[in-house]
């Protein structure tokens, strides 16, 4: 693990790479590629990079081409490119910044002005990074927020109508939590809310998404997981918040558990989650109730 950001270099010419590297390699982790087919899989591997510099002129794929095909991809599109160029009309970089490149430098290189373009693109990536992240979790308990959910369930609900798969859901709602607020007070009561959270992102598999829906209510989206797992692992969690005991506190949690129908759309299968989650509170609580088949209009 390294805390510096990635650079990807691309270039066909080795001495063009040598020399950028000579100018970032002791404050950045470089990856290097030859040639665009090159750049293209590097760009969307671990560690993805945080910039790259990327040559125009390359045989068989341009610079123009590789950066094209960079924006169409969701993993890559948010990746800065700097043209790296013998290049220097002004149409040439008008039409670099076009494709989406956020600058251009013109070769012979300067270290100087390498150094300084790249070290302000990437202050900008960070910053823009931890904005996203920010818009995208819950500020209290750090799980993603409901924005996030409502897009990544998306995602995964088009993902599996063209390549099959399945997708459960998970809703879970802390017991009589308004009592914590009033018997222990509001910071108690975050607290908690921080310790369940906790429990729930602990016991998640890298492919789900654990999310702070509301108040005291989270969701989990588990992908690949069929109804009946979904119960087995929400009757772990279910344990685990009620021996949990955060503050000293006794918490409980009920569980509203659906599974994606085919032809459903997010809201459907979130509604039948909840309205199970309504039984479940009906039921006496601190228990798993399965969603209908069908959801009640009324
Ligand atoms: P039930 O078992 O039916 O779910 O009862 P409940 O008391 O958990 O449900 P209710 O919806 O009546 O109350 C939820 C409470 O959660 C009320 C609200 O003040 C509290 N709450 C919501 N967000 C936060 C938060 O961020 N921090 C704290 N401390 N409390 C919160
Ligand atoms: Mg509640
Ligand atoms: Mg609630």
């Amino acid at each position: 693990m390294t805390d510096k950001a990635t650079i990807l270099l691309v270039d066909d010419t080795r001495t063009n790479i040598e020399l950028l590297a000579g100018c970032l390699q002791k404050d950045y982790n470089l990856k290097v590629a030859f040639n665009g087919k090159r750049c293209l899989e590097l760009a969307e591997n671990d560690p993805i990079p945080d910039l790259i510099l990327l040559d125009v002129i390359m045989p068989n794929m341009d610079g123009y081409e590789v950066c094209k095909q960079l924006k169409a991809n969701s993993v890559t599109q948010n990746i800065p490119i700097i043209f790296v160029t013998g290049k220097d009309s002004d149409e040439e970089e008008e039409f670099g910044l076009q494709l989406g490149a956020v600058d251009y430098i013109t070769k012979p290189i300067r270290p100087a002005i390498v150094i300084a373009r790249v070290d302000t693109q990437i202050i900008l990536k960070q910053q823009s990074d931890t904005l996203r992240s920010m818009a995208l979790h819950d500020q209290l308990t750090h799980l993603y927020n409901r924005h996030y959910l409502i897009e990544a369930a998306t995602n995964k609900i088009s993902h599996i109508v063209r390549h099959g798969g399945c997708l459960s859901l998970m809703m879970i709602d802390i017991d009589h939590f308004k009592q914590v607020n009033d018997n222990f007070g509001h910071q108690s009561g975050d607290m908690v809310l921080k310790a369940v959270a906790q429990v729930l992102f602990d016991h998640n598999r890298k492919e789900d998404v654990v999310a702070r829906f509301g108040g005291e209510e989270f969701v989990i989206l588990l992908d690949n997981c069929s109804l009946l797992d979904t119960k087995d692992k929400a009757e772990q969690l279910r344990v685990s918040i009620e021996q949990l005991i955060p503050q000293n506190i006794s918490v409980t949690a009920s569980f509203g558990i659906a599974e994606l129908k085919k032809g459903e759309e997010f809201e459907q299968l979130l509604a039948r989650a909840d309205e199970a989650l309504y039984s479940a509170k009906e039921q006496g609580r601190n228990c798993i109730v399965e969603a209908k088949n069908t959801q009640h209009l009324s």
